[in-house]
């Protein structure tokens, strides 16, 4: 058989992958710490559960809107214009599964064979195979983050969009109100669409929270989509629900695509998120975000006593992305792989955020899962490189 040589041309989920991998190793009773996965390890908060729970009970088990439940999608689109003073309604909400699955039907609404896409370095892992398996051309910056004259080339160059996604995954980076506002200038010039993945606005540990692009150029609403959801806010991941507001035309597409793919996101799951979206579980977030910003600290104290890394502190999301300053080049895949094999420390390599060099530590794990991993790092790092 002769497969599609667009999907053999992708490269697999190293996010996914290692931490499956690190979570057989455990299985098979091995002694392993994962600082890998981007995901919170606490339980779903009790009202989002019983909102489930309910669902279940009421026989609200059938297919639902394949964009979404009316009630959810009304109340994104009421908290989401409230959040950012712009106005969207139900029709500019599609609910799918999972924010990943937001992405992927945006990018495939929004691209033509060939067309460029211009994503910041480092980038999430996900964003280059979905723009390329919808037939894409992925161009990157050439340094960490990205300056209105990148914007401007790039868009010279054709590039017909730029995602963004801050607080960033995998570097936790928030762009100052300044950054934000030359970024969103730039954009505004250049004709170019826009993603932004806010996957993580809830989890900034900087007064104000994180700037965002709509805030400085609201004129640009028409050709931005946000996307964000449930899974990282409220410990939600494996319930699979996020969402995209965008224009009628761009949800209409991606609704359409997705109608004609997964049909609806599991309409359990949509009953839970609602609750989430309502405000049902604020007490449980606040605690959630209070426990991750004692991390965040914990992490960097623990971190910035090891020589052979040098790092930015997050203020946002749930990782560290460190420099590994061992003196000539390296390659963080081989890194990783022997430091599960030696160590049975999972964590994950630059290399598939596009920066080689580099590795991303995740502080969604409990406290002693972090000492024990950075303990891990420390012995791994000095039994190679101490002269
Ligand atoms: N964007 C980024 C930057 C992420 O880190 C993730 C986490 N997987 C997603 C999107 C997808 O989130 P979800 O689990 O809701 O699909
Ligand atoms: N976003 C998380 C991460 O980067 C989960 C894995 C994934 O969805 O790729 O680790």
């Amino acid at each position: 058989m002769r497969y599609s040589s667009t999907i053999q041309s992708l490269s697999p989920s190293v996010t996914l992958q290692l931490s499956a991998r690190a979570k057989e190793m455990m299985q098979s009773g091995r002694d392993v710490v994962s600082l890998s996965a981007g995901q919170p390890d606490f339980p779903t908060p009790a009202p989002i559960v019983q909102a489930a729970i309910e669902a279940i009970r009421e026989g609200r088990t059938g297919y639902t809107a394949s964009s979404g439940i009316p009630e959810l999608r009304k109340a994104v689109a009421a908290v989401y214009s409230a959040r950012r003073g712009l106005e969207w309604t139900t029709g500019n909400v599609v609910v799918s599964c999972g924010a990943k699955h937001s992405l992927s039907i945006l990018i495939a609404s929004a691209i033509n064979p060939g067309d460029r896409v211009l994503l910041p370095r480092p980038y999430w892992v996900s964003y280059p195979e979905m723009v390329k398996a919808y037939g894409g051309v992925p161009v990157f910056t050439a340094e960490e983050g990205i300056t209105p004259r990148e914007i401007e080339a790039a868009a010279a160059q054709g590039a017909v969009g730029v995602m963004l996604n801050y607080p960033s995954n995998p570097s936790g980076c928030v762009p100052t109100a300044g950054e934000m506002r030359e970024i969103a200038d730039a954009v505004a010039d250049s004709g170019m669409w826009v993603i932004s993945d806010d996957i993580y606005e809830d989890l900034c540990y900087i007064e104000g929270g994180t700037p965002h692009i709509l805030d400085f150029r609201p004129d640009l609403k028409e050709r931005t989509a946000v996307v964000s959801g449930v899974s990282k806010t409220y410990s939600m991941t494996g319930w699979r629900i996020g969402y995209c507001l965008c224009s009628g035309e761009w949800a209409r597409l991606a609704g359409m695509l997705q109608a004609h793919s997964t049909s609806n996101p599991c309409s359990i799951s949509q009953w839970a998120a609602l609750a989430a979206v309502e405000g049902k579980a604020e007490e449980e977030r606040r605690d959630m975000h209070r426990a991750f910003l004692e991390r965040r600290d914990l992490i960097c104290s623990l971190l910035s006593a090891e020589e052979y890394l040098q790092f930015d502190r997050p203020d946002g999301a749930f990782y560290v992305f460190a420099k590994l300053t061992v003196g000539g080049p390296l390659d963080s895949t081989a890194f990783c792989s022997e430091l599960l094999d030696e160590e049975g420390l999972a964590i994950i390599p630059g290399s598939a955020f596009g920066a080689e060099g580099y590795i991303r530590i995740s502080f969604a794990a409990s406290d002693d899962d972090i000492r024990e991993g950075v303990k891990r790092l420390g012995r791994f790092l000095h039994g190679r490189y101490d002269t």
